[in-house]
């Protein structure tokens, strides 16, 4: 399997940009600038994700509340700091991701009796359509090599068995993460405003995928997950 560099954003935050309000500006704006050229760099000969993403409004923040990426069905919110420290091919791993997180649902907060499983199960289901569009994931991104091709409902119950399930961690928010510590939240950024996904949104994204030009592998998984 195609692999990058790990994306585990403690790291990288060390090299950040230091906190001041003028630079932040600028970086905001270069970062958005830079997702929105590459978008539509890849979505012009690079695949279906890229091209789906044009369906979600890419919003730069420097806020605590969120260190890498996320995305509600309607916007990508992205980390400024972080995505800087990406290189394009992690920033293309990214968007894919959260593309197949919308298209297959994940984006609907649903409460399960174990949502660290429910997690995990949504990250190597993204994870997998990631794989089967031809594009690389990240060293340490979720994938149970055992569950190829199985559903994040199927996988949720696999986990059940799995002895140290905590170890595994998704990169991006979910929403099913609970809120960061009030205590650890000093910079709030008001352009991060998402919003709650519903199934009418998801049904959406499904259909917008099957309108797509979709490599063969993945057209067959998204039709067996429906049926
Ligand atoms: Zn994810």
């Amino acid at each position: 399997m195609p692999l990058i560099d790990s994306l585990s954003p403690r790291q990288r935050f060390l090299a950040a940009t230091p906190d001041h309000s003028g630079d932040n500006k600028a970086l905001k704006a270069a970062q958005h600038r830079q997702w929105l050229q590459e978008i539509q760099t890849w979505a012009g000969h690079e695949g279906a994700s890229a091209r789906l993403a044009r369906h979600l409004t890419p919003v730069p923040i420097l806020d605590d509340r969120l260190d890498t990426v996320t995305t509600d069905g309607r916007h990508l919110f992205f980390n400024a700091r972080f995505t800087a420290t990406l290189r394009p091919v992690e920033r293309h791993f990214i968007t894919a991701h959260l593309v197949w997180h919308c298209v297959c649902g994940h984006i609907v907060a649903q409460s399960h009796r174990d949502n660290l499983r429910w997690n995990l199960a949504c990250e190597h289901e993204a994870n997998y359509l990631v794989l089967l569009e031809g594009l690389r994931l990240p060293r340490d991104a979720v994938f149970y090599f055992s569950q190829a091709g199985r559903s994040n409902g199927q996988v949720y119950d696999w986990l059940a068995a799995h002895p140290h399930p905590q170890y595994d961690h998704h990169f991006d928010q979910h929403p099913l993460d609970p809120p960061r510590d009030y205590d650890e939240v000093t910079l709030v950024d008001p352009d991060y405003t998402p919003l709650d996904a519903d199934d009418a949104l998801a049904n959406l994204w499904l259909e917008l995928a099957q309108r797509e030009r979709l490599a063969t592998p993945l057209r067959a998984y998204l039709i067996k997950r429906q049926g």
